[in-house]
């Protein structure tokens, strides 16, 4: 038995026929970038979310230095992001010109809400809150009330958690503006690239409309210097098949989760906990091991392929050595990246592939 991690093609089997028919109805519309698809999957995906707005653009990464830009962030602000982040989130701070200031995760690999005030100065203007691995922050509500004291924008970076919920509310809904992606591999992913943003301020939806088409809103007429990110017919069309299907593809998902859940079992292995009041769509399924390089070596010659998200944190990223960070600045950050892993999670993975993985980890002596 061989199981890899990402394996996407069952998910389009799935649908296939939905699919096949959503790119040749759009081929023969003669519409291909912003056309009737993307207003309906724009008016879908913000009625999903419970939003009133949502903005189609190119990419998740597009999506959060966009939503930074329209709020006004540049050079000499600072931005709290997750010391555990990925690497695009603190590119969007940085493509912008502002500072990212680095908050060390909770057990539950977000943002720790206790450490947030610390970190304020008077150059904080926004917070990035990252729904990593698809569980929602833990007391969303605490840190709207912070952003709200200290007059600070809240950015959420939802390209991990389409669907998860805290407290009966979905992740997007709690910011200024949530960030899509719908990469691949993502919970709801398109077949390339794509990402949103998703926001109750009509005034904010109008300007990142403005500013994804060349800051035009007139055609050749342009308001503002803006930038060409558009999330094109056919990946819309495509997305809304998948949306329709979402709550299916969830519960297919939560399924592999229960059987990880209940039938690992190995001292070895510390198993991912929900927070109060919240509801995982499992992006990822994060374990963590002491031994964790020793598990994929052993994992791999049992033929499973498991990753590593993410195995270097940004303070210690090449890109970012400038920042002045060295080892050990943020250690629960660096604990994490030593010691966490994905076990594969993918729809259509089968009983017996799941059963394999179980029996292997459990196996597993360190
Ligand atoms: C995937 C991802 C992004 C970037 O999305 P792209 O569509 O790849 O640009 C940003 N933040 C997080 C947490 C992600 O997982």
């Amino acid at each position: 038995m061989k199981v890899n991690s990402n394996v996407l093609d069952r998910q389009y089997q799935k649908y296939q026929k939905e699919y096949n028919d959503s790119v040749l109805r759009t081929l023969k519309n003669g519409y291909y970038v912003l056309g009737p698809e993307v207003e309906a999957f724009e008016r879908e995906f913000a009625e999903y979310i419970g939003v009133k707005h949502c903005v189609g653009l190119a990419s998740g990464l597009d999506a959060l230095w966009i939503g930074l830009k329209i709020l006004g962030i540049g050079s000499g602000d600072e931005v709290l992001v997750q010391s555990n982040a990925y690497i695009a989130t603190v590119m969007a701070i940085t493509m912008v010109g502002a500072k990212p200031v680095f908050v060390e995760p909770d057990e539950y690999y977000n943002m720790d809400v206790e450490r947030i005030e610390a970190a304020i100065t008077n150059d904080t203007k926004a917070i990035i809150i990252t729904h990593l691995y698809g569980q929602p922050t833990s007391q969303m509500d605490r840190v709207q009330k912070i952003c709200k004291e200290h007059n600070l924008y809240l950015v959420e970076d939802c390209a991990q958690s389409h669907g998860s919920e805290y407290d009966g509310k979905k992740t997007g809904t709690f910011g200024d503006i949530g960030c899509f992606s719908f990469y691949p591999s993502k919970n709801l992913g398109c077949f390339g690239d794509g990402g949103a943003i998703a926001t109750n301020n009509a005034e904010i939806a109008k300007r990142v409309k403005v500013f994804r088409n060349y800051g035009s809103e007139k055609r050749y007429y342009n308001k503002v210097i803006g930038t060409n990110s558009r999330l094109d017919e056919m990946q819309a069309a495509l997305l809304r098949i998948k949306l329709r299907h979402l709550d299916e593809l969830q519960a297919e998902r939560d399924n592999l989760v229960n059987k990880y859940l209940t039938k690992i079992k190995n001292p070895l292995i510390k198993l991912p906990q929900v927070a109060d009041k919240c509801v995982s769509v499992w992006h990822l399924f994060v374990v963590r091991c002491e031994k964790r390089d020793k598990l994929v070596e052993y994992l791999g010659q049992n033929n499973i392929q498991a990753l590593i998200h993410y195995p270097i944190p940004p303070h210690l990223q090449e890109a970012y050595q400038d920042l002045g960070y060295k080892s050990g600045d943020f250690p629960i950050a660096e604990k994490y990246a030593k010691t966490v892993l994905s076990l594969p999670l993918y729809i259509g993975m089968t009983d017996d592939e799941i059963d394999y993985v179980i029996e292997k980890i459990n196996e597993f002596k360190g």
